[in-house]
């Protein structure tokens, strides 16, 4: 499983204060006590939306700050309330005070959420505290002061578009190029095989994650064990994009044979769900790698080869940039459908 996570600091609004304040009217010399009360501060809200993939829009801002609630008025009037802050996350996200490491909340579905930070009360004005035996209270009370806390979110991501490739196909350099952030990558069983992950950042609130598949191949031909949670990711995949590198000689042949390679290993897969769709049938796009190497005859003849129905293929450099954007889109398009 890799692992997203994100520190943000929080702090919910005080409560505005409450006031003195007197009548004072023309005819009334001695106007009785109309201090209003303060407004509330705003709430925090932590919201979970399954519009959102990534903790990534946290890298670029940390901090999370509610505003106060305006002080009591006169003529009894109230201050204004804060705006509640909402802070939308991805399903699936886990909420940890930083500092004492305890879970808060484990936001999973659509539009749960949590009042991660209660905006102070409104103190209360000298309107309030007049009795009969006491008829121009001078007290008031302050607002309630906001709550601050460091928030940890933490997000188990699946890849949502996995890289199959031989080795030195140029997997782990297209990632390194698209991606935006490397989120840490948690333990395996057997650490030799370490996935090559990175979350590309497409748009706002569009961003998917990128994984290239080594495991997979590698595994498949010396016939190792291969890590239960690193599978469960490749299951999840939406989209496979086949790396093939167009100096190869035979693309065409390379992808057949990363195709069976992947139609052999898909039933053996510890975790895989019926309703899961197979490897080799999930939405797929080919890329040509390392077109910078190829000299005008071999891109002629390379950009001929027909690799099956329905199969978009593209043609990308990693090294000069060629493609890239149009590669990413077009994955863009595949996770979204
Ligand atoms: P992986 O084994 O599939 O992860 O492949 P790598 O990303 O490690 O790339 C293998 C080699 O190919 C490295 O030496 C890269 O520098 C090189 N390489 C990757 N992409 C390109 C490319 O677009 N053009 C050229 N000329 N070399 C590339
Ligand atoms: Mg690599």
């Amino acid at each position: 499983m890799f692992i997203d996570s994100a520190k943000i600091y929080i702090r919910s609004g005080s409560g505005g204060n409450g006031i003195i304040h007197w009548r004072r009217e023309k005819y009334v010399p001695k106007g009785g006590p109309d201090g209003g009360n303060g407004g509330r501060g705003g709430d925090v809200i932590v919201r979970a939306d399954k519009q959102l993939h990534t903790l990534m829009d946290f890298r670029y801002k940390r901090r999370y700050i509610a505003k106060n609630g305006n002080p009591g008025e006169g003529s009894n009037c109230e201050g204004r309330s804060a705006d509640t802050v909402i802070i939308k996350v991805p399903c699936g996200t886990i909420l940890r005070n930083a500092d004492t490491g305890k879970i808060l909340a484990d936001l999973v579905e659509h539009n749960s959420e949590i009042i991660i930070a209660k905006g102070g009360r409104g103190g209360k004005g000298n309107s309030e505290f007049a009795t009969s035996t006491n008829q121009a209270p001078r007290i008031c009370t302050p607002g309630e002061a906001g709550q601050e806390l460091n928030l940890e979110l933490e997000l188990k991501l699946l890849a949502d578009v996995g890289l199959v490739g031989f080795p030195n196909a140029g997997k782990s350099t297209l990632i390194s190029k698209i991606s935006a952030a490397k989120p840490k990558i948690a333990d395996y069983p057997f650490t030799t095989l370490h996935p090559n992950l990175g979350m590309v950042y497409f748009a706002e609130e569009k961003s998917f994650v990128v994984a290239d598949i080594p495991g997979l191949i590698e595994g498949a031909h010396t016939g190792k064990g291969l890590g239960i949670q690193f599978l469960r990711h490749i299951e999840r995949t939406k989209v496979l994009v086949y790396l093939i590198e167009c100096t190869s000689g035979d693309p065409k042949k390379d992808f057949t044979v990363l195709r069976d390679e992947l139609k052999a290993f898909g039933p053996s897969l510890p975790n895989q769900l019926k309703s899961d769709q197979p490897l080799a049938e999930k939405p797929t796009l080919i890329a040509l790698t390392k077109l910078d190497i190829a000299d005008d005859k071999l891109q002629s003849e390379v950009k001929k080869i027909k690799f099956g129905k329905g199969i978009p293929v593209h043609f990308i450099s990693a090294v000069t940039g060629e493609g890239l954007k149009k590669l990413v889109a077009a994955m863009w398009e595949k996770v979204r459908e």
